[in-house]
């Protein structure tokens, strides 16, 4: 049995588990909440399902079953971890459930949320959360000198440990206090035995959202988790906004004035779920836009189909195809039982991960000029591969037209990249990246043309952020002051 249950009543132990330096290490994840339903965690696995996407690596969920806080979790799938047997037992009318990403060298055994803490007088507080903090290494540093002790490496626990050491009299005065020494790209869902809370961070770089199903409230990473439990879409969470839930209804307040929006682009470009909507705009959409963009901005002559590698370049592809009037074409089929090459641990094994992943419909690309949509290039390894594919099956050219631009510097708010040294658009150019991957030509969409096809100007204090490619990050970087990045 994979699941530990951690019963938070009667000074049960505290909490295990361990996640990963995040000074380091970046967890897209996903997050579900839910207030006042009788099937809280029935409802809390299938809103993690739909955000599976966001995280494979575990799962975890706490359930409020009157005042006992109760956490069960796991690694591996959703499906791993939870059973119909498991699901009927955990009784309770609240919870909040995280789906985990967990990049190389993180043993995610030890890493999966919520993290269940117990104070004084059998009070429990669970936490968990998406996204990563700038500024965790010194406020680490600053506690330990205060004389906190740390169990974990998570902004979760950093978080308690802030409210917790917080002189202010009510737990949401606490609470906003903390989150106003955070700095980053987040999203929180905490809960104790009175209530739910959700933050955004001030500028909105992580996604989080707004639901109500019957008298119960739902929040969720994505809009995609609140149509699956049957839940009415009321809004996003506002940048730098705290909310509360409790048997009294929701409340709003703000942690912080010092607000503005600068939306994940990658959000749209690759991670979100394509029928998930971000701040009003379908994701699916602004693919497909960012293809009719890129159809523009880049056309080839003499291209006779257009073709998508599967499944996030699709919509893109098909933006292209409509744009260009070429046909669009499914030339790479992908196997779906395998997970993403992406979180493979190193750097042979997502090679092999690849070369296992696709196959070319040969009668759609034998002799012809193919034009092959990605939603972006990270370290090339995808492309390369099928390039190489398409070529060896007979496709006498490969133009690769990419939806986002190109790809040069490190998140720091949550988004798994890997070092500049490992992108493959980190000091090269267009040119030199084509070559690199024995492709006839390769485009990228400007930043303004994404801009464009998602409909949200950028100017990173409203709008979107894009520091992954062009280097301007929409918060200062405290830890990472100094750090060569250009
Ligand atoms: P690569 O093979 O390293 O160039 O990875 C590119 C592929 O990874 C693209 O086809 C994207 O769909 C996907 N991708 C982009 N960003 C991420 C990310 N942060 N995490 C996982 N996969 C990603
Ligand atoms: Fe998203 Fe890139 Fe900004 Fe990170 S740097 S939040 S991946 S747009």
């Amino acid at each position: 049995m994979p699941t530990e249950i951690v019963a938070a009543e009667g000074g049960g132990s505290p909490c295990e588990a361990r996640c990963a330096n995040e000074a380091k290490i970046n967890h897209e994840c996903g997050l579900f909440g839910i207030w006042g339903h009788e099937e809280a965690a029935q409802l809390s696995y299938y809103g993690l399902h739909s955000l599976q996407h966001r995280g494979q690596d575990g799962a975890g969920m706490v359930v409020k079953n009157g005042d006992v806080l109760t956490r069960t979790k796991g690694p591996g799938l959703l499906t791993e971890v939870y059973n119909s047997k498991m699901l009927a037992e955990m009784k309770g009318t609240a919870a909040i459930a995280h789906v985990l990403y967990a990049t190389g060298g993180m043993k995610s055994s030890t890493a999966i949320q919520p993290l269940l803490f117990h104070f004084e007088q059998s009070s429990s507080l669970a936490i968990c959360h998406n996204g990563a903090l700038v500024n965790s290494k010194s406020l680490r540093n600053k506690l330990e000198e205060y004389g906190s002790i740390f169990q974990t490496t998570c902004s979760s626990e950093l978080l308690a440990h802030i409210i917790k050491r917080s002189r202010l009299v009510t737990f949401v005065d606490s609470l906003k206090r903390a989150l106003s020494q955070i700095y980053g790209g987040f999203a929180f869902l905490l809960m104790t035995k009175n209530a739910l809370y959700a933050a955004r961070d001030p500028r909105g770089l992580r996604p989080l959202v707004l639901g109500k199903r019957g008298d119960a409230y739902v929040v969720a990473s994505e809009t995609c988790a609140l149509d699956t439990v049957g839940a009415t879409y009321i809004r996003d969470v506002a940048p730098g906004e705290l909310i509360i839930i409790d048997d009294n209804g929701i409340k709003s307040e703000f942690y912080t004035s010092d607000k503005g929006m600068a939306l994940c682009g990658m959000e749209f470009i690759y991670i979100a779920r394509p029928d998930s909507n971000i701040e009003g705009v379908n994701v699916h959409t602004s693919r497909k836009n960012a293809g009719i963009v890129l159809a523009k901005e880049s056309p080839t002559a003499g291209a006779e189909v257009v073709i998508a590698s599967p499944d996030t370049g699709i919509s893109a592809a098909i933006g292209y195809a409509e744009a260009a009037g070429i046909p669009y074409e499914i030339g790479l089929i992908k196997n779906r039982y395998i997970g993403r090459t992406f979180i493979a641990p190193s750097q042979n094994l997502r090679k092999r991960g690849v070369k296992m992943k696709h196959s070319v419909v040969r009668s759609i690309v034998e002799g012809k000029s193919v034009i092959l949509v990605d939603d972006s290039i990270v370290r090339g390894t995808t492309m390369r591969h099928l390039v190489k594919l398409l070529k060896d099956t007979g496709a006498r050219e490969v133009h690769l037209k990419i939806a986002s631009p190109l790809y040069k510097y490190p998140c720091y708010y949550g988004i798994d990249t890997p070092s500049p040294k490992e992108l493959v658009a980190h000091k090269r150019s267009a040119r030199e990246i084509s070559k690199l991957m024995d492709a006839d030509s390769i485009s990228f969409i400007s930043e303004s043309g994404l801009a464009d096809a998602i409909g949200i100007t950028h100017n990173n204090t409203h709008g979107l952020c894009m520091a992954c490619f062009n280097g301007d990050y929409p918060t200062h970087l405290q830890d990472f002051a100094g750090i060569e990045l250009k």
